[in-house]
């Protein structure tokens, strides 16, 4: 049997990689870096993640999210297993080590004897290529881009996407800095700054003065990733967009005067020693130095050394709901499949997931089975349902995995509907699974 390629061994291509080889079918991922490198990644591991340590919400019966980490760990994803072993903590999120997330599926993956991994940039999947998935992400190579467009006849959508910056624990003033969770829940994870009401107003004045970096022709007019809004542009939606957004008081105390702060910014540990701290929420388009200035402004972090500070980076989609079948073949080209961000899913769980069905429903047609998709009353099948027709072609924009996705209970009281939809995805998964 010739070998499933894969281009791109990020989250998606990573785990569509497992699935196949677990499935005792052979597979090759092209990975490009180790030998060009993109904007965003630092290492050559595969599944890098690039900016947060966080899978969000592994709350599986009030979050849509933390439902998808159960269905995957139901369908034994490698990316949810190499997250469990690296976890740190972060109240009810899991969030991971990333150094130790990454070395875990690049090693499972070297080590499996069905998985080749092959480092080289590939332009265009060869004629001779069998099936093929292509997972390249929001930072798809440009010249495989441009094929994409020339094969679909669709221009591909570009948006940004931004980094928030991290600090060195050793460097945050822990007589200011205070340790809590958001109501008390769960451990006592992240680190709080208190700003009071002039404090947090002059900040905003820094924010909107600050020099930030300017855009290039080609990113002009394009919308922002919504989870990942610069903290800027938040402060330009008015002076208490952030006071409701990631610098919001609420559920925190300041332990020094017993009482809620005005603001308060959020740092959330990033490594498994506690060396590293990321800023929760700050992604940020302003230049380094002015990052430098202005969170030093931040009770707390008046010497705070960064280990990385924030950035833009382009992210690239295709549009699903007109280009893709509902098992994420190619309507124009069956033998292709896509997966992960570049359907115009948004999210590492979210990508991962949609790697883990472009896997299965590889290994299905290769032996000659048909896999439907997941039922939509599902997390991971209101997903990929929303991205293969649910959604607005015309309007289609990448989107996180939320009970909105789901078949609607209109008949549950809405305090239940959670519940609900979490007991209803189970019994369908477990019923699709079985069949
Ligand atoms: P990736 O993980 O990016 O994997 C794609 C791989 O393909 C890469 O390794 C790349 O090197 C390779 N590649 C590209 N082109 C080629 C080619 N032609 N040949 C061979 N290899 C190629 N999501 C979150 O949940 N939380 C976040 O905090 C977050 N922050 C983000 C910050 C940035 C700057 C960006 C760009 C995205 C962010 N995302 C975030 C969104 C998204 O979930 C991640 O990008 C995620 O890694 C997507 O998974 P993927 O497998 O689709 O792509």
């Amino acid at each position: 049997m010739t070998p499933v390629h894969i281009i791109g061994g990020g989250l998606a291509g990573s785990e569509a990689a497992w699935q196949l080889a677990e499935a005792g079918i052979a597979v090759v991922i092209h990975e490009m870096r180790g030998i060009e490198a993109t904007p965003a990644h630092h290492t050559t591991d595969l599944a890098e993640l690039v900016c947060s340590n966080s899978f969000r919400s592994d709350d599986p019966e009030h979050n849509a999210v933390g439902l998808l980490h159960a269905e995957m760990r139901a369908m034994e994803s490698l990316i949810l297993r190499e997250a469990d072993r690296a976890r740190v903590p972060a109240g009810s999120a899991l969030a991971v080590d990333r150094e130790q997330f990454a070395a875990g599926v690049t090693a499972a993956l070297a080590a499996h004897p069905n998985v080749t991994i092959v480092r080289e940039r590939i332009d265009s999947p060869p004629a001779g290529w069998g099936p093929t998935i292509i997972a390249t992400g929001p930072l798809t190579a440009a010249p495989l881009a441009a094929y994409i467009a020339s094969l679909t006849g669709e221009d591909h959508l570009a948006f940004f996407d931004a980094i928030a910056p991290i600090v060195h624990a050793d460097s945050i003033d822990r007589g200011i800095v205070w340790a809590q969770s958001r109501y008390d829940k769960g451990e006592a994870d992240y680190l709080n700054c208190p700003m009071d009401k002039e404090q947090y107003y002059a900040f905003i004045e820094a924010l909107l003065a600050g020099e930030k970096t300017s855009f290039k022709e080609w990113e002009a007019n394009t919308p922002y990733f919504q989870a990942c809004m610069p903290i800027e542009v938040m402060a330009e939606r008015g002076p208490e967009t952030l006071r409701w957004g990631p610098m919001k008081p609420v559920g925190l105390r300041d332990p020094r005067f017993g009482k809620r702060p005005w603001a308060v910014v959020q740092l959330r540990q990033d490594n498994a020693m506690a060396t590293l701290f990321n800023i929760v929420g700050f992604q940020t388009k302003l230049k380094h130095a002015e990052q430098v200035r202005i969170f030093r402004t931040i009770p707390g972090l008046e010497q705070a050394e960064f280990a990385r500070l924030g950035g833009l980076h382009r992210n690239s989609f295709i549009r699903s709901p007109l280009l893709l079948d509902d098992r994420l073949r190619l309507r124009a080209e069956p033998r292709l499949r896509f997966a992960g961000q570049i359907t115009g899913c948004e999210g590492y769980v979210e990508s991962a997931a949609i790697g883990l069905l472009a896997g299965r429903f590889t290994a299905a047609d290769l032996r000659g089975a048909t896999l439907p998709p997941p039922p939509p009353t599902t997390a991971i099948g209101a997903l990929l349902h929303h991205i293969t027709g649910g959604a607005e072609a015309d309007s289609f924009q990448p989107m996180n995995v939320n009970f909105g996705l789901f078949p609607p209970l209109h008949d549950i009281h809405k305090k239940s509907r959670k519940a609900a939809h979490a007991a209803r995805a189970r019994a369908a998964l477990a019923d699709w699974l079985n069949a």
